[in-house]
């Protein structure tokens, strides 16, 4: 058979049998399925939220896999992930993980991410997307909407919290050279600026912070962290004292970084009073949102964000408190002119003609070039449950927060750092006064370490003031006050195992 003199292909195997398209999507439903029961199987039978392997067991494993001698068949390719990674992987869906901002993730974000997948839409340009771009927009308005940024707000997706942060953070230093240049005859060069400029930001806030100062090239004293108060929250008084010593000093404040929701303590910086102090200062106010943006979706606790709609630019995750897989995040600007400082035009991709006609090219407001459709995944979380059951969520989770504090207060074997507005639990294992409390720091280390490798469960360990702590994030309401108890007793079990193997040498040597 030949079709205008060419030879038609009728071998139907070999590499092209893997390409997903018309022909092939017996092989697709064949595969994913395949898949999809693999990973339903072993959610259905896990036990525990962590097998407690170590890179040392783990790596081995997977060096023993001969890259070059493929498998050739789905099912023993996953009999074999089975092995390198499933068998052991740490499984965030568990009600005893409880360490860092990871959710369990709601089933319609899932179709959503294998739907984005396959039909594989890049979000740079209107012609490599089309209704995904729109559905993208659609999403930055209602977030801005329910922030509350007015009717100038844009924004775009981002792959997490960290570049949200430096994105908002380009956009601040631009805005500070702009001014810079229409505030003076003989304006600043950049050599000359980038050394003065300051970002405030929480002592208590995120590092990605001071990461973004140094990629923004700023010095190394940028960052300057504010002092918080007892319950972690950026005190308003140091922040003004720290703007008026700047303006003294002839420093240019590009930034304060506002923290809704703080990593460890998940406190909220008080919002209403720093966005007084920026306006006065004519300061670019910049809400990390990363973790508190769940609030955005509360019946019950909207109003703890109260004074974000006052900012700059928000940094969300979704992938945080709205139940999202990895990645979803989103960056907001109250002004969407500010976004052109991330706008340049190729002749191969989205050219200048483009943006006069209004194509809506979503990589003239991005740092990503390719990037993918995570909104899917939201619309479709908006479209099956709606917000309201996300906010139910993550109410669920703040509620077993304050459970579990003030289980922790009663109970003596620990002691608890401040209430979390959220839904954090920082404390530790204080071991009886005496020389034994000498040891609480190694005590809480080997405790979380013990524990994580039993694989029982999985919390977070942080500093406070130098001491270690131990941390629970809850995220997941399906985590009961009776899995926090267990825990507890886990913790204390390990504490304990470690303080009395301290102790018998020391009695062995009195003793002889
Ligand atoms: C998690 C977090 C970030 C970073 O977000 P990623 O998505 O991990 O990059 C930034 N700020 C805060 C307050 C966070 O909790």
């Amino acid at each position: 058979m030949s079709f205008q003199g060419h030879p038609v292909e009728t071998r139907p195997a070999g590499a092209r049998e893997h390409l997903f398209n018309g022909r092939t999507v017996e092989g697709y439903r064949h595969s994913l399925t395949a898949g999809i029961d693999r990973v339903a199987a072993r959610i259905a039978r896990t036990e525990r939220p962590f097998s407690g392997t170590t890179p040392d067991r783990l790596a081995p494993e997977i060096s023993a896999v001969d890259l070059e001698q493929p498998l050739h068949d789905p099912a023993a390719a996953l009999a074999e992930l089975e092995d390198v990674y499933l068998r052991d992987a740490v499984y965030f869906h568990h009600p005893r993980y409880l360490a860092h901002l990871n959710c369990p993730v709601v089933i319609p974000a899932l179709l959503g991410e294998a739907v984005l997948s396959a039909v594989n839409s890049s979000l740079d340009t209107w012609d490599q997307s089309a209704g995904g771009t729109l559905i993208e927009r659609r999403l930055i308005d209602w977030t801005a909407e329910r922030i509350g940024l007015g009717p100038a707000a844009d924004g775009v997706f981002t792959s997490g919290g960290s570049q949200s942060n430096l994105h908002a953070l380009l956009l601040a230093r631009e805005e500070a050279r702009a001014r810079a240049a229409a505030g003076s005859d003989t304006s600043p060069t950049r050599a000359e600026l980038l050394p003065k400029l300051r970002i405030l930001a929480s002592a208590a806030g995120h590092f990605s912070v001071q990461k973004s100062a140094k990629l923004l090239g700023l010095g190394p004293d940028a960052v300057i962290p504010v002092a918080t108060d007892q319950d972690r929250r950026m005190r308003p008084a140091v922040l003004a004292r720290e703007l008026d010593r700047c303006r003294r000093e002839g420093l240019t404040v590009m930034a304060v970084v506002a923290t809704a929701g703080t990593t460890d303590f998940g406190s909220i910086d008080p919002l209403p009073q720093i966005a007084d102090l920026c306006a006065t200062a004519g300061a670019w106010l910049h809400v990390d949102a990363a973790y508190g943006c769940g609030l955005l979706a509360s019946r019950t606790r909207r109003h703890l964000l109260d004074g974000i709609e006052r900012a700059d630019s928000v940094t969300v995750d979704y992938h945080k408190s709205f139940f999202q897989p990895v990645s979803s995040s989103a960056l907001l600007v109250r002004d969407a002119a500010v976004l052109r400082h991330a706008t340049y035009h190729a002749d191969y991709l989205n050219p200048a003609r483009m943006a006069e006609q209004k194509i809506p090219n979503q990589v003239d407001k991005s740092l990503q070039t390719t990037r993918r459709f995570d909104a899917l995944k939201l619309w479709l979380t908006l479209r099956i449950m709606g917000a309201d059951a996300i906010g139910e969520l993550f109410d669920e989770v703040v509620d077993r927060a304050a459970q579990a504090w003030e289980l922790l207060t009663e109970d003596p074997r620990f002691e608890v750092v401040t209430r979390s507005q959220l839904s954090t639990v920082v404390f530790r294992y204080l071991p009886e006064a005496g020389p034994a409390r000498e040891l609480a720091d190694d005590a809480n280390l080997f405790a979380r370490e013990a524990l994580a490798a039993s694989g029982a469960a999985v919390v977070a360990g942080t500093k406070v003031d130098d001491r270690h702590y131990l941390k629970f994030t809850l995220l997941n309401p399906e985590t009961t006050l009776a899995d926090i108890a267990h825990v507890l007793d886990l913790l204390a079990g390990h504490a304990e195992d470690y303080l009395s193997r301290k102790a018998a040498p020391e009695l062995c040597r009195q003793a002889g």
